[in-house]
C-alpha cells in the first residue's frame, strides 16, 4: 500500500509527576492505532487511525518524536529526571510492527544519553505482547547496562477480577498475566500494571473491592516471584468523549471520598506485600481522550503526597477531611 509522504515527527505532549522511584517523565509515541482494539473501555485505540497502514516507526520519525519530547523539558526538569516511561495510543511501544527493534535500541541509547540523572527506563506493551527477543536486546542495551538502569514492562491489566477484563474486552487472562511476570523476572526487568478504579458496566460501589482485588492479585505475584519488581497504576476512571453515549452511557463517576476509600484499601495490602502503589495525577490520558469526569483538583495533594511517601494514612486523612466537609452545615 502506498502510504503518503508525511511523517510522525510529532509526539503527544510530553508529561511529568513525582513517583516513588524519582521524578518520572512519560513520553507519548505517534505511532499506529491499536491492533488489538477489542477493549470497551478504551478511548485511546483510534487516536492514532489517521496512521492506519503506516508501518512502524521508522528511526528518523522516533529520534524526532524523542528531541521533541525532550525539548518540552526544562533544563533543570530534565536534569531531575530518574525514570523515563516510553508509552503510545496503540497495543505496544516494543513490538516491531510498532517501532523496529533497531531503531528502538537506537532510540533507548538516545534516551539514557539524554537524561543525565536516569535510573529507570519503562516500556509499554500488552501481556501477551512481550517478545522475548526484544525484552533480550533492550536488556543488551549498551547505554543501560553501562548505567545499569533498571527496566520494566508496563501492562494494562485495568482489573483484579478477570471476569470484569473478559466482559470488557482486556482478553488478557491471570494466566497470562503470571507468565508475563515469569519472562520479567527472569530478564533482571519490573513490572507496572495499570488499574483502573472502576470500569463501565461497575457500578462505583463495587470499585473498592474490585480494586482491593487488584492489589491482592499483585500480591499473589509478589508471593511467585519475590525479585520481581511490582507496581500497581491507578487511574481514577474516566468517560472517553467518543464512547460517552455509548459504552459509558451509563457510567457513574466515583466520589472523590470513594476513590481515596479504594485506594487507602489498596494500599494497605500493596505496603504489606512489598508492592508500590501509583495514583496517577497527570490525567494525560483523559486529556487525550476529551474525557468528562476529570479527576477532582481537592484531592489532588494528597495523591501526590501519597505517590512520593507511599503513606496510606495520608489518603485516610484525606478522606476524612472531606467526609467533615460535607457534615459541616
Ligand atoms: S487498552 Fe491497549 S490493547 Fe486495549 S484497545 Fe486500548 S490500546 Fe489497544
Amino acid at each position: 500500500m502506498l502510504f503518503p509522504l508525511r511523517k510522525r515527527l510529532e509526539p503527544y505532549p510530553v508529561s511529568q509527576y513525582d513517583s516513588p522511584h524519582g521524578h518520572e517523565v512519560f513520553i507519548t509515541l505517534r505511532t499506529l492505532p491499536c491492533a488489538h482494539a477489542r477493549c470497551k473501555f478504551c478511548g485511546l485505540k483510534s487516536l492514532d487511525r489517521e496512521w492506519k497502514g503506516a508501518g512502524p516507526l521508522s528511526e528518523e520519525e522516533l529520534f524526532s518524536q524523542l528531541r521533541h519530547s525532550i525539548s518540552a523539558l526544562s533544563e533543570s526538569e530534565r536534569r531531575a529526571t530518574e525514570k523515563v516511561s516510553l508509552i503510545g495510543m496503540a497495543h505496544s511501544v516494543i513490538t516491531p510492527d510498532v517501532v523496529s527493534t533497531e531503531a528502538l535500541d537506537k532510540g533507548i541509547s538516545f534516551l539514557v544519553e539524554s537524561f543525565p540523572n536516569l535510573k529507570h527506563l519503562s516500556v509499554e506493551t500488552r501481556a501477551d505482547m512481550l517478545p522475548r527477543s526484544v525484552v533480550e536486546r533492550i536488556s543488551a542495551n549498551a547505554a543501560v547496562r553501562k548505567k545499569g538502569i533498571s527496566l520494566e514492562a508496563a501492562l494494562g491489566v485495568e482489573s483484579g477480577v478477570q471476569k470484569v477484563r473478559a466482559a470488557l474486552g482486556k482478553g488478557i487472562s491471570n494466566k497470562q498475566l503470571m507468565e508475563a511476570a515469569a519472562v520479567l523476572q527472569k530478564a533482571g526487568w519490573g513490572m507496572r500494571a495499570y488499574f483502573i478504579h472502576h470500569l463501565p458496566g461497575r457500578s462505583p460501589r463495587f470499585a473498592a473491592k474490585d480494586l482491593e482485588a487488584g492489589a491482592r492479585f499483585m500480591a499473589r505475584l509478589k508471593r511467585r516471584f519475590p525479585k520481581l519488581p511490582l507496581t500497581m497504576y491507578v487511574l481514577r476512571g474516566y468517560a472517553p468523549a467518543e464512547l460517552r453515549a455509548t459504552t459509558f452511557a451509563a457510567y457513574e463517576p466515583a466520589s472523590e471520598a470513594q476513590v481515596l476509600n479504594s485506594l487507602a484499601k489498596a494500599a494497605r495490602v500493596c505496603g504489606k506485600h512489598g508492592v508500590s502503589l501509583v495514583v496517577d495525577v497527570v490525567g494525560a490520558d483523559e486529556a487525550a481522550t476529551s474525557a468528562e469526569y476529570l479527576p477532582g483538583q481537592r484531592i489532588q495533594p494528597a495523591l501526590i503526597k501519597f505517590n512520593v511517601t507511599q503513606d496510606a494514612a495520608v489518603l485516610r486523612r484525606a478522606r476524612k477531611a472531606i467526609l467533615r466537609e460535607f457534615r459541616t452545615p
